[in-house]
């Protein structure tokens, strides 16, 4: 009998649970540690923090879609003693494994910028999602009494795939707290060090984008380096290298992630809290430890750059990682990962986007873009929950 610990119930981990509970031979116990009891579909954070969604279409809770041969832990990881074979938690004693996926997820990084973690609103997890939407209808609330045009200004830090996607949302939630507070329009501004965005996409989307934006009152500022953020104001330098700031009382920070702190507490050797694995997802010297998802630096040896850190591939590893242990537990050998890519896909709100799709890049833009990109949530959903997941927080509405 062996001890298989999954720490992290997100994309990768709640994937790699799934392939265990089929694969491992019945003898073996399978504990499942989240902090949470609800697992988040992350990719449809914005949606929370712009107000377009309800938090309970993208979360599930985690006990009703496991097996029951799963032991589901509701615990805090705090580290990763990978010499003693052993996980320490804030509220639960030592666990030993025989085996672990350390699948930790990410959180918003600040870069050491000066006064983001107190001046800014992180986009990471549900409850910072749910604090971004509520601080914004506060403002608009609020502008009833102050007539301060700062409670309408919103300042968007970054524009990843993050910031466009919120970007998107926000310009259809946006006119809607403005009918309900009777306030004039709010100003839609989004600071980005590039001169361009999103660089993995071709010229056409990246003006595809831009234009969407534009038609819909966003003030884009690219080559703006922001340097620090203030109280109400972030402060940049623009694409002269002037100094320059901008007050709003809305600041929300999508300037990029780490993984989990608690690899840097583990004291793995790591880059932004990734650790770099070997081919079939293992720590080196380690055969019992699998490391997958935003936690992990997974090279690609078609271009010998890490993998992006992207849902698809952490489901991708989840599965991978599940099947390489079930090798070993049956006298087998790893097999290495690969990965191939259905697509990806930026959406610009619920009916809009920009996408290239399948091995020999396809462009695509406005709805089937957006349809691409709720395709990719169903199957991920009935992947790794139930079909009666998919059924009760499915994007159905494309298919009519
Ligand atoms: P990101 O790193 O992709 O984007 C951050 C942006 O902030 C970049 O454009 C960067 O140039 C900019 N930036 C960095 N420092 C800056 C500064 N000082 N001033 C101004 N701008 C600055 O981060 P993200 O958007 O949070 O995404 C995190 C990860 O999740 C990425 O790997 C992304 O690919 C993935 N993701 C994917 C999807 C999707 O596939 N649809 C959606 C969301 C997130």
């Amino acid at each position: 009998m062996a001890t298989i610990l999954v720490l992290g119930g997100g994309y990768a981990g709640m994937r790699a649970v799934k392939f265990l509970q089929h694969d491992l031979p019945a003898e073996d116990e399978i504990i499942l540690v989240d902090q949470t009891a609800q697992h988040t579909e992350k990719t449809n954070l914005h949606e929370v923090a712009a107000g377009t969604i309800d938090p309970s279409k993208i979360t599930y809770h985690i006990p009703e879609i496991i097996h029951k041969r799963v032991t589901f832990l509701q615990a805090t990881v705090t580290g990763i003693q990978v010499a003693d074979q052993t996980a320490t938690f804030t509220n639960h004693p030592d666990i030993h494994y025989d085996y672990v996926i350390i699948a930790l997820g990410f959180q918003s990084e600040t870069f050491g910028i000066p006064g983001v973690a107190d001046n800014s609103l992180p986009l990471d997890d549900l409850d910072s999602a749910q604090a971004v939407y509520q601080h914004l209808e506060s403002q608009f609330a609020n502008y009833h009494k102050t007539k301060d045009h700062d409670d309408l200004k919103i300042a968007v830090c970054g524009a990843g795939f993050t910031g466009i996607e919120l970007l998107g949302e926000l310009t259809q939630s946006l006119p809607k707290l403005q009918a309900k507070y009777q306030t004039p329009a709010a100003k839609l501004v989004c600071f980005e060090r590039m001169p361009s965005i999103l660089p993995m996409f071709g010229q056409d989307l990246r003006d595809y984008a831009i234009n969407f934006m534009a038609k819909h009152d966003v003030d884009m500022r690219l080559g703006a380096k922001i340097t620090a953020i203030d109280p109400g104001a972030v402060l940049y330098e623009d694409a002269e290298g002037q100094p320059q700031s901008f007050s709003a009382n809305s600041i929300i920070w999508t300037v990029g992630v780490s993984g989990s702190h608690v690899i840097a507490d583990s004291q793995f050797e790591q880059r932004r809290n990734r650790v770099v694995v070997n081919d079939d997802l293992s720590l080196a010297d380690h055969p019992e430890v699998f490391i997958v998802g935003d936690v992990a630096a997974v090279m690609d040896p078609s271009s010998n750059r890490p993998y992006p850190t992207t849902a698809q591939i952490a489901l991708a590893a989840g599965e991978q990682a599940a099947k390489n242990i079930a090798h070993l537990r049956h006298q087998q050998s790893t097999t290495a990962f690969t990965y191939e890519s259905m697509g990806t896909v930026a959406s610009l709100s619920d009916r809009d986007g920009i996408g290239e799709i399948f091995h020999k890049p396809r462009q695509i833009h406005g709805y089937a873009a957006s349809a691409m990109k709720k395709i990719i949530t169903d199957r991920s959903l009935m992947e790794s929950a139930h079909l009666s997941t998919l059924f009760k927080k499915g994007r159905f509405d494309l298919y009519h």
